[in-house]
């Protein structure tokens, strides 16, 4: 069998754990093997519930005190468990911070590889993986040497399955886990501030830059994203300066991120900036120095004034959605 970590939030799954469920059915359907899921946490039971619907048959509910939030040692030593009791051929994880941070843990446990942020999985005696690495830029091919193939899928590499009839039979387990597994756990939780479409779930994307100017300047931004149901990103210039908040940056050191639709405005495309987007399926740069780094990775560019350009673009996709 095929077990995915299935990631969620107090009971509702991303959209990210959506996709490394679909790479997990997948996985089953070629090996002709039943896909189950781990869940873990306080919610569990209505993630549960649903994942019967994307092609899960059983869902390992982890039932503990200390795992009513995300705890990633402790997810970890109970995904452990089902390794050693069920021997799967592989165990898929969400390619986001918790989900490799649990693989990572998993690995460490289990001493076996972890093939992080893949986009492809061919198991097998070698398992075949490739693996965005660079933030895109490059795809590393890699065999995997081992009985279990520990993989976590890149975002938006997979497409979430359309929901069916499915029912998933349940069964609950509770996981031996030591003082030292709930080390690291969540203690409180900020909203955020706005709220919005994630950065990292977002399938458009309107970014700014430097050449956005100031912070009422993203306001243009801002309206484009809202008719396109976009989020908004940012450079690390334009977060530096305190026009939009850190968690909107993208790149080396802010987030990953790897939408349908990426629109660049007045963002010069630093080589830390690219790790972070150049693995976007569309990019549009509006930017007014043509030979912009940025250029090279455009699918669409406009050269110009963005304060000109956005204007028009927002009349245009206001008019097309009337
Ligand atoms: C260790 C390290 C980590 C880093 N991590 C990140 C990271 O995670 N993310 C990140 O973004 N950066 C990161 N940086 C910073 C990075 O090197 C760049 O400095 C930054 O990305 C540049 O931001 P920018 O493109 O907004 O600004 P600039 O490089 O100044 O580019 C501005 C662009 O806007 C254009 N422009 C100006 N006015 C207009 C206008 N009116 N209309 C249209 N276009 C206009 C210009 O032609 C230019 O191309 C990191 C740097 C270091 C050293």
């Amino acid at each position: 069998m095929i077990l995915v970590l299935a990631d969620h939030d107090r009971g509702e799954l991303s959209e990210l754990s959506l996709q490394a469920v679909e790479q997990g059915r997948q996985l089953a359907q070629t090996s002709g093997v039943p896909l189950h899921a781990l869940v873990v946490g306080t919610g569990g039971s209505a993630a549960a519930a649903s994942l019967g619907a994307y092609g899960v048959a059983t869902v390992h509910l982890a039932v503990h005190d200390g795992l009513t939030d995300y705890a990633p040692a402790a997810s970890a030593r109970a995904a452990a468990e089902l390794v050693a009791r069920l021997a799967p051929l592989a165990v898929v994880g969400v390619g986001d911070q918790r989900g490799n941070e649990v693989l990572a843990h998993l690995g460490a446990i289990t001493e076996l590889p972890v093939a992080a942020d893949c986009t492809s999985v061919v198991l097998g005696d070698p398992t075949a993986v490739v693996r965005a690495r660079w933030g895109g830029n490059l795809a590393e091919h890699a065999l995997l040497h081992a009985p279990v193939a520990l993989v976590s899928v890149v975002p938006h590499a997979v497409r979430a399955g359309v929901p069916g009839n499915g029912v998933a039979a349940v069964e609950e387990f509770t996981p031996e886990l030591a003082d030292a597994d709930l080390l690291v756990h969540v203690v409180d939780r900020t909203a955020e501030v706005g709220g919005g479409i994630s950065l990292t779930e977002a399938k458009v994307i309107v970014s700014g830059g430097r050449g956005v100017g100031s912070a009422e300047g993203f306001g243009m931004l801002e309206e484009l994203a809202g008719l396109l149901g976009g989020a908004i990103g940012a450079s690390r210039v334009v977060t530096s300066a305190g026009w939009r908040p850190q968690a909107e940056q993208v790149g080396q050191t802010g987030t990953k991120v790897s939408p349908d639709l990426y629109i660049a405005c007045g963002i010069s495309g630093a080589s830390q900036h690219l790790a972070g987007m150049a693995s976007s399926k569309t990019i549009i740069v509006i930017n007014n120095d043509a030979d912009a780094p940025i250029m090279s990775h455009a699918d669409y560019a406009v050269i110009g004034d963005l304060h000109k350009i956005l204007p028009a673009v927002i009349e245009a996709t206001r008019a097309a959605l009337a």
